[in-house]
């Protein structure tokens, strides 16, 4: 699991429920995948709902089977786990597709937050349509969402652009796409690269304020609202960037 951890991350209620409370594992419906969104960082995040549906499904997709297996142990589940991750999507979906249409409850995780968001699944989930299969998404953390929340920008409408093309020449086409949008843009980026490219933010749309959101749910959970061009300065300041980061734009004017 994934390090610093906040306090009260509520374990103490996860190990009464599982001694005393767990929620009934009878409801779940065969014949169905379950897309389960785990916690970003923060453990007590993970749901009620989705500890039981982790519990009774016959078995676990996992992008990371080590990784989803620490999430387990700390909900003191023992489905079995089997990877599912990009590079397996191809040649697993059919499978998958044929064992939940025998009957099978299956349920979908990614390493962190919703499966389907710039992470596997999306393609399985399309297959599963495709073939008249229930798939029910059970909902939770995920980082765009928590951090277009924390940000103070618009929340009325916003744009998802996930990671950014490492191309300049991409990134830039990107750019010039988004830019008359009238909503907050959402991307996620790597801290290797997120003081390059809040630069580049800042160098095209020079009045717009930006926002930062690092480490969310976690210890050392940063979020930062700025004119982009000091935002840009702020980490262009910095030694070095750590954590997962989404960094934020805020929309054109709308006249
Ligand atoms: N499906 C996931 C979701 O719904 O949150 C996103 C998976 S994507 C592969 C991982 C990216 O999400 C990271 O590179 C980062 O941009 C963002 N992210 C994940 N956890 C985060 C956190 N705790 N704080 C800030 N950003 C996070």
């Amino acid at each position: 699991m994934r390090q610093g951890m906040r306090q009260g991350d509520g374990s103490s209620v996860l190990l009464a429920m599982r001694q005393k409370n767990r929620p009934p594992v009878s409801s779940l419906q065969p014949a169905t995948l379950y897309v389960v969104a785990t916690p970003i960082g923060n453990l007590g995040d993970l749901s009620p709902r989705a500890v039981a549906v982790l519990a009774g499904a016959d078995a676990i997709l996992a992008e990371d089977t080590r990784h989803t297996r620490k999430l387990l142990t700390y909900a003191g589940l023992h489905t079995p786990l089997e990877r599912f991750d990009d590079a397996t999507t191809a040649a697993k979906t059919p499978q998958v597709v044929e064992r939940l249409a025998a009957g099978e409850t299956l349920a979908l995780v990614s390493d962190a937050g919703m499966p389907a968001i710039s992470d596997p699944g999306a393609p399985l989930v399309a297959a599963c349509r495709d073939a008249g299969l229930e798939v029910i998404a059970v909902p939770g953390p995920s980082a765009a969402i928590t951090a277009l929340a924390a940000s103070g920008l618009p929340t009325h409408a916003y744009y998802f652009a996930g990671f950014p093309p490492r191309k300049p020449g991409k990134r830039a086409k990107l750019l010039d796409t988004l830019e008359p949008l009238a909503a907050t843009l959402v991307f996620y980026e790597s801290p290797q690269r997120v003081a390059k490219f809040a630069a580049e933010l800042a160098a095209r749309f020079p009045q717009r304020a930006g926002a930062l959101a690092r480490e969310l749910t976690k210890l050392h959970e940063e979020v930062l609202r700025l004119p982009l061009p000091k935002l840009a300065a702020n980490l262009a300041a910095r030694p070095s960037i750590k954590g997962e980061c989404v960094i934020l734009v805020a929309p054109a004017k709308t006249r």
